[in-house]
């Protein structure tokens, strides 16, 4: 899955790679990979970070991501019970822990940690800002919370990914409240094997928020995000 493209400017390209929360972002500068499993470690040549949510095996192997890591010599990103288990793998000065609030740098790219609803230590979700200022939120598998209504408002989100299935007391309705309160340019419906939970999250933004675009994405394509025209 090594993408040759590059993004235009103003733009990101992602690519979804896994039933779960696997997500490649590429800026014109930099690849970040969030929680990879189910894949080799030779889709990413290009790594320049590693972000994990998250402490569960749908989301941390840690085997891959020390081969990811000695492969790239990329930068590990990760939450506190997931950079204690890696902490021995992974070079010192390579492995960075994030807790919810915090932010750090990818070269220009900016990485940010926020709460995450969902039953593990202490799981986080991230929002990612290329150098051109492109806001993506990956919500990991979080369940709905009243403090992403803020959020929306404050960071203006270009996509957000939404979980429909899987992870405890998530579905379509989860995943849509997710992009109602959070309120996006796209809405990326993932974290599932299921394109039947895919499409009724996509029909109910249709009906509820259509002013948010759904991107039903397919597993290994590679899409391409605009930042929004008009920032209101
Ligand atoms: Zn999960």
């Amino acid at each position: 899955m090594p993408i040759e493209k590059i993004p235009e400017k103003n733009a990101v390209l992602f690519v979804w790679f896994n039933h779960y929360a696997g997500v490649l972002v590429k800026t014109p500068s930099k690849t970040l990979i969030v929680d990879p499993v189910d894949i080799k470690a030779r889709s990413f040549p290009n790594a320049d970070a590693i972000l994990i949510t998250h402490e569960h095996y749908d989301h941390l192997d840690q085997r891959l991501v020390t081969e990811i890591q000695k492969a790239t010599n990329c930068t590990i990103i990760a939450d506190p019970a997931s950079a204690k288990r890696l902490q021995h793998a992974i070079p010192t000065g390579k492995l960075q822990q994030i807790r919810p609030g915090e932010e750090t740098k990818v070269g220009e790219v900016s990485v940010k940690a926020e709460g995450c609803n969902h039953p593990a230590e202490l799981p986080v979700t991230f929002i990612i800002t290329s150098e051109d200022g492109v806001k993506i939120y990956h919500t990991a598998d979080s369940l709905p919370f009243p403090e992403l209504a803020k959020m929306g408002e404050k960071e203006k989100f270009d996509v957000v990914f939404c979980t429909v299935g899987i992870a405890p007391g998530t579905s379509p309705r989860t995943g849509f409240e997710i992009a109602r309160l959070t309120k996006p340019q796209v809405a990326v419906p993932y974290h599932t094997n299921s394109p039947d939970y895919q499409n009724r999250f996509a029909e109910i933004i249709k009906k509820e928020l259509p002013r948010t675009a759904c991107l039903v994405p397919e597993i290994g394509k590679i899409y391409q995000v605009q930042k929004r025209s008009d920032p209101t």
